[in-house]
């Protein structure tokens, strides 16, 4: 990767980082999108998403991470295979590092998102076949009966810097 001075990293590769690279990218500031360590972020590793507007039917979660993919593409986003472990914020521009290299970029924007705690149990049978735990907090009110299971699966938020 060249090390010309970017006009906008996203760090992260779920749906909020590439829903910021298609607006960023539309406005033509040039995205580069930093995939981490999860590439397409959580959704990437469910099945059916029945709750996203526009899919009546549901979508599969790897399928619309790689639509939203494509959609930021089109208007010009780069991907970068990499992670951010150290990001110093006090100077312009932002240096980013990435243990092998180091990005600097006039923007940044952190969508590094959280990650699943897993129960590490056996799936339910009150659960459904397409959902697993931690989906179970977007599924609540299917299993007012079963709110206990939904506190024990808290995400653990993370952070780039
Ligand atoms: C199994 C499962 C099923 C789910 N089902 C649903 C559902 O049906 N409906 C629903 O609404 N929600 C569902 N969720 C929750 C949903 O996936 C998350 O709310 C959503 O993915 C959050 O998106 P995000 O982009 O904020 O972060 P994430 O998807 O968590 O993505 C974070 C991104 O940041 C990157 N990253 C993190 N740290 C760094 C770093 N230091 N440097 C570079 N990159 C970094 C990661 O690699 C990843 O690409 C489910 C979650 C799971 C685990």
């Amino acid at each position: 990767m060249n090390n010309h001075v970017r006009e906008t990293v996203i760090i992260g590769s779920g749906c909020a980082g590439l829903t910021a690279a298609i607006y960023a990218a539309r406005a033509n500031l040039k995205p580069l999108v930093l995939q981490g360590h999860e590439p397409g972020g959580q959704l990437s590793l469910t099945t059916l998403v029945e709750n996203f507007p526009g899919f009546p039917e549901g979508i599969h979660g790897p399928e619309l991470i790689e639509n939203m993919k494509k959609q930021a593409t089109r208007f010009g986003t780069e991907f970068h295979t990499g992670h951010v472990v150290h990001a110093d914020l006090s100077r312009r521009p932002f240096v980013l590092d990435l243990g092998r290299e180091t990005i600097h970029t006039r923007t940044l924007i952190v969508a590094s998102g959280a990650s699943a705690r897993w129960l590490g149990r056996p799936m339910s049978k009150h659960s459904s076949d397409t959902a697993s735990p931690p989906a179970l907090p977007v599924m609540g009110s299917f299993f007012r009966e079963r709110m206990w299971r939904i506190f024990t699966t808290p995400v653990k938020m993370r952070s780039p810097v």
